[in-house]
């Protein structure tokens, strides 16, 4: 990635431009992490980069800047700037490019996000991020309280860099979260629930919850019930066992999930039917919401006669020549009571058994 990076400053420099890489690239380099895409800054515009990678096909230009893919790494190459209003705590109405990269470090977020290299790898930094790096602290490039103040992501982004880094605020830092975390309810819910994502799946998630509750940022979050929070599920877990606003923006699936988790926490999870019905996954995860051993779970789980209809050693043709019937809603009803007589080891599944048992079955029908 690094040499990849570096080739990448030096077609741009030879174009005639500055190129640095800065940002979380450089930070997680120092730390020994590995980084999944890398920021550039340079002073060369949108359209110079367009002219510069002309036989790379480039999806969009965002505000003063654009993302490239070379050699399969993702580049988000930004020009320099410098952002000067800001209206809803959020967005820059005016950009600035300018010719120079220390004042472009100062419209960042972190000092540890200031870091930069050039084309042949020598660090450049300038704001000292590296004394950060090493205290494992997390400072504003300058005044703390301006800096959340003007954007109100940068609180959560905070939460973030310390729980993912297992870095501790500064206290100017921790100060001007709590003055400005008002701010939080202009963000929307999808940069919320983005960012409280990342803090939520990292494995050092119950640092990043101890600060949210510390700073009191949960209450501006909307979510109701911070203490009840269980981490040791996945995230779809995670948000299940949270009382959250219903503004938070959830996929039609993730929607799906939370609900049966939901439903299946109501009932005993270790219940065969109630293990078929909603799956090894589902089960798992309200079972740790309520505190029982996953372990008991999955064992349970293995442990069924049958998983899935499939499982169900009678074929709906087999039903039907069985009972001389022709195709009908009551092959369903078949399956159903199949299904509960085996799950509850009242009826073996066997093909003869099962072909005995439907043989009588017209007899109770009506
Ligand atoms: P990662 O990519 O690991 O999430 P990162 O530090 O690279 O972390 P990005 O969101 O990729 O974060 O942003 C790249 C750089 O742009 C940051 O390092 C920071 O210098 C700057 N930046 C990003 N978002 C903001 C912001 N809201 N305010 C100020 N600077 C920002
Ligand atoms: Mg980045």
């Amino acid at each position: 990635m690094l040499e990849t990076s570096l080739k990448l400053l030096k077609k741009i420099e030879m174009a005639g431009f500055k190129a640095y890489i800065v940002g979380g690239f450089v930070r997680d380099y120092l730390l020994n992490r590995p980084s999944l895409d890398v920021d550039i800054a340079t002073n060369a515009t949108p359209r110079d980069i367009k002219q510069i990678f002309k036989d790379i096909f480039i999806p969009k230009v965002n505000y003063g800047s654009i993302t490239v893919f070379y050699h399969n790494i993702r580049f988000e190459i930004t020009t320099f700037r410098k952002e000067t209003k800001y209206i809803d705590n959020r967005r820059p109405t005016e950009i600035e490019y300018i010719n120079d990269l220390s004042e472009d470090l100062s419209r960042r977020d972190f000092i540890i996000n200031t870091i930069c290299m050039d084309s042949n790898g020598t660090i450049i930094d300038l704001l000292n991020g590296r004394k950060d790096l090493e205290k494992k602290e997390i400072n504003t490039v300058g005044n703390s309280y301006n800096k959340f103040n003007e954007d109100a992501l940068r609180i959560l982004r905070a939460i973030r860099f310390a729980t993912i880094l297992n870095f501790t605020l500064s206290d100017e830092v921790k100060e001007a979260i709590i003055k400005t975390k008002h701010n939080l309810s202009s963000l929307s819910y999808q940069r919320k629930k983005d960012e409280l994502d990342k803090i939520f799946a990292s494995n050092n998630a119950k640092y990043g919850v101890s600060l949210i509750k510390e700073l009191a940022l949960d209450q501006e979050l909307e979510i109701y019930n911070i203490d009840e929070i269980e981490l040791n599920v996945d995230i779809i877990g995670i948000w299940s066992s949270l009382k959250i606003s219903d503004k938070y923006p959830f996929s039609k699936n993730e929607k799906e999930l939370i609900k049966k988790i939901r439903e299946a926490m109501k009932l005993n999870n270790l219940n065969n039917e109630v293990l078929y019905q909603y799956g090894l996954y589902v089960n798992s995860v309200a079972g740790t919401l309520k505190g029982i051993d996953k372990k008991k779970i999955t064992k349970k789980f293995e442990q069924l006669p049958i998983t899935n209809k499939k499982d169900i050693k009678i074929t709906s043709k087999e039903i039907m020549d069985v009972l001389g019937k022709k195709e009908g809603s009551y092959i369903k009803d078949i399956y159903q009571q199949l299904t509960s007589l085996i799950l509850n080891g009242n009826l073996e599944n066997d093909n003869e058994t099962l072909k005995s048992y439907v043989s009588k079955w017209g007899y109770y029908e009506e």
